[in-house]
């Protein structure tokens, strides 16, 4: 059977629309980020018509290869996969924002790569709430020393959090790692550090992203839900 693109966004819609009410939030915090990884450009064109100019690619190589043959003026490209340090020049020119950012060695490389293009390049840091060895991200002890680290870096712009849920085919089970994500969020935030602002949580994939509205999510990042199973 050929999936609908367009009837699993009116899916997803009514999901996010309902944990919003849940939750008492408005449908308006919340971004839906089309994540596009694997997908072939006449695809990710088809949601792009249906109103989605959030794409999210989880690899350099992809990004590249399918920039140019979308119209791009209109396209918010995010990075959210992790990154390697040697592939930033590729990416810097493109992408709107980059949601991997967990080590400092990344940071002094994007901060020089920025500095070339003359333009700040805003970025989420990854945080491991679960404290999974599998994952990127720095655990909650790590990200005040690394913050204070961040500051000589002008060419970047933190702009919130990134969290990914350890996969639990019960959604209810991690509602603990986006709550300790969303305190973490709120508790940065509270300390009011001039060179940052907290003002995306980037927390929630297909399988989990009604939980991550109710605890805070204002960034949900969802590809098999819009376009199927990837091979
Ligand atoms: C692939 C991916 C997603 C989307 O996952 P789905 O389960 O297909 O919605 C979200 N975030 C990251 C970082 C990913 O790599």
């Amino acid at each position: 059977m050929k999936i609908s693109i367009e009837s699993n966004i009116q899916e997803i819609e009514e999901k996010i629309k309902k944990a919003c009410e849940r939750s008492n939030r408005n449908r308006e915090e919340v971004k839906l980020i089309a994540v596009t990884k694997t997908k072939p450009v006449e695809v990710i064109e088809e949601a792009i018509d249906l109103g989605l100019y959030d794409i999210g690619e989880n690899r350099v190589q992809e990004i590249i290869e399918k920039y140019d043959d979308l119209n791009t003026d209109d396209l918010n490209w995010h990075m959210i996969g992790h990154l390697q340090t040697n592939k930033v020049k590729y990416i810097i020119d493109k992408v709107h924002l980059i949601h991997s950012l967990d080590r400092l060695s990344l940071a002094k490389e994007l901060n020089k790569r920025a500095r070339k293009t003359d333009r700040v390049i805003d970025v989420l840091i990854q945080v491991n709430i679960a404290k999974e060895e599998s994952k990127f991200g720095l655990n909650k002890d790590e990200i005040w020393g690394f913050i204070e680290n961040i500051e000589k870096y002008p060419f970047i712009a933190v702009k919130g959090l990134m969290v990914m849920a350890p996969f639990d085919e019960e959604a209810e089970n991690i509602r603990y790692v986006f709550k300790g994500a969303k305190d973490l969020f709120e508790e940065i935030k509270k300390k009011d550090i001039d060179y940052i602002e907290m003002k995306h949580l980037s927390m929630g994939m297909t399988n989990d992203f009604e939980v991550a509205i109710e605890e805070g999510s204002n960034l949900i990042r969802v590809g098999t839900g819009i376009f199927g199973k990837r091979k």
